[in-house]
């Protein structure tokens, strides 16, 4: 889960983490308010979970608070890179001297923490990292020794940050550590982190990601969470109790046990296609949980075909079946793409039956996984003929 950056400097300061003066508006008049409370030349900035809103225009200097309304009136509404800014966060502008960036985040190949600065900060990290890859200094952590003096001195002197900015720097990235730590996080990223004209060092913009599975521990954070940027179909696969994560494919998949989810993720790339989701109706899935999860994958605007693959054990054929046919009952209209629905073990033989008798013409039975991966590509009006591999790791955590 990521956070807002104006919620990332929320839990930066709490941990002392140096952040601009600033609160979030989501109203130009808001915005008006919060610049003529800070005084002086503010920054308005697009919150949006995007980076190089620079670039895109969702950041702007006012210099009073009728210029600060002007420029939220702009920025609010706007698309960034097909995000559109809802809220922006005004906050004191900064004269900045120098522009670096650190981060924490977890290293897998390493079984550990890594720890990341740079001097080359305020442009975008990956340019820098295929670039000049000897400018980002890199520091592995042990979790359990934990970020100590010697590795930040490694960091600040390695990135060669100026004499006037490695004191604080250091201190502050002891402080980001204890976020990362503190509050479960997967990243924490600043860029740029700022040496002022006056001699301060700042995160002028924060990156936090939030570990889902360690949210539960962690009630401080919890009135972030109704602003936290949720997909939609995530959001009602959750209130229906189901297993759903989001992939930007466009055949949509429906199948019984997390194995089965994942080989047909493979069958469906093996046939040239693309998934849109996985969706794990876990055993013993009814009539009501196959309807459920039918319902949030249909309403993903980009499925163009949906594979059932379910392999009957606790799970009964004809229970999915009865439920496939009273998604389609509820759903009516709304369904507008074909279901391949392949039905394998127990009552499977009840469930085709049943299918069989449905009147709509948007239920295609196939007999084999792989046939019902071909064929749900090819009604998505995708090429069968491009046989591709990489789908299954689309997302990693899977
Ligand atoms: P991003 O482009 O989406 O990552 O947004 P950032 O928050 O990193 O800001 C992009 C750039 O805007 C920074 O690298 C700065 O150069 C500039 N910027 C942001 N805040 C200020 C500010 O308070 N003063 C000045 N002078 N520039 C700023
Ligand atoms: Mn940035």
């Amino acid at each position: 889960m990521d956070l807002y950056e104006h919620q990332a400097k929320e839990l930066f300061a709490r941990h002392g983490v140096a952040v601009p003066r600033g609160r979030v508006a989501w109203s130009p008049e808001e915005a008006e308010a919060v610049a003529a409370e800070l005084g002086g030349t503010v920054v308005v900035k697009a919150q949006v979970q995007v980076g190089g809103r620079g670039k895109a225009g969702g950041i702007q200097l006012a210099r009073d608070p009728a210029e600060a309304r002007a420029q939220a009136e702009r920025i609010i509404g706007m698309d960034i890179r097909g995000h559109t800014a809802r809220r922006v966060l005004v906050e004191e502008a900064s004269d900045i001297a120098a522009e670096y960036y650190v981060s924490i985040l977890h290293d897998r190949a390493g079984k550990g923490y890594l720890a990341m600065a740079s001097a080359e900060g305020g442009v975008e990290i990956e340019e820098v990292a295929a670039t000049k890859p000897q400018a980002i200094v890199k520091v592995e952590i042990n979790p359990l020794i934990g970020l100590r003096p010697y590795h930040v001195n490694q960091l600040v002197y390695g990135a060669g940050l100026a004499d006037e900015a490695r004191g604080a720097a250091g201190e502050l990235l002891a402080r980001l550590y204890e976020v990362f730590t503190a509050a479960d996080c997967m990243l924490v990223e600043v860029n740029p982190l700022v040496l002022t004209t006056g001699g301060q060092v700042m995160a002028l913009d924060g990156k936090v990601s939030l570990d889902d599975s360690a949210l539960f521990r962690h009630p401080e954070l919890e009135e972030l969470r109704d602003t936290f940027a949720v997909d939609e179909q995530e959001q009602a696969a959750k209130e229906r109790g189901l297993n759903y994560i989001k992939l930007d494919g466009y055949v949509g998949i429906i199948g019984n046990g997390a194995g089965l989810v994942m080989s047909t993720l493979d069958v469906v790339a093996q046939a040239g296609g693309k998934a849109a989701n996985f969706l794990d109706v876990g055993g013993g899935a009814s009539a009501e949980t196959m309807a459920a999860g039918l319902e949030v994958i249909l309403s993903d605007p980009k499925v163009r075909s949906v594979l059932v693959n379910i392999f009957g054990g606790i799970t009964r054929g004809d229970l999915v079946a009865q439920g496939i046919l009273d998604a389609l009952d509820r759903l009516g209209p709304k369904v507008t793409v074909p279901l391949v629905v392949r039905l394998d073990g127990t009552n499977a033989e009840e469930g085709r039956e049943l299918l069989a008798e449905s009147p709509s013409d948007k239920v295609v039975p196939a007999a084999t996984m792989l046939e019902a991966a071909a064929k749900a590509v090819e009604l998505a009006g995708a090429s069968t003929a491009q046989v591709t591999t990489t789908q299954a790791t689309d997302k990693g955590t899977v």
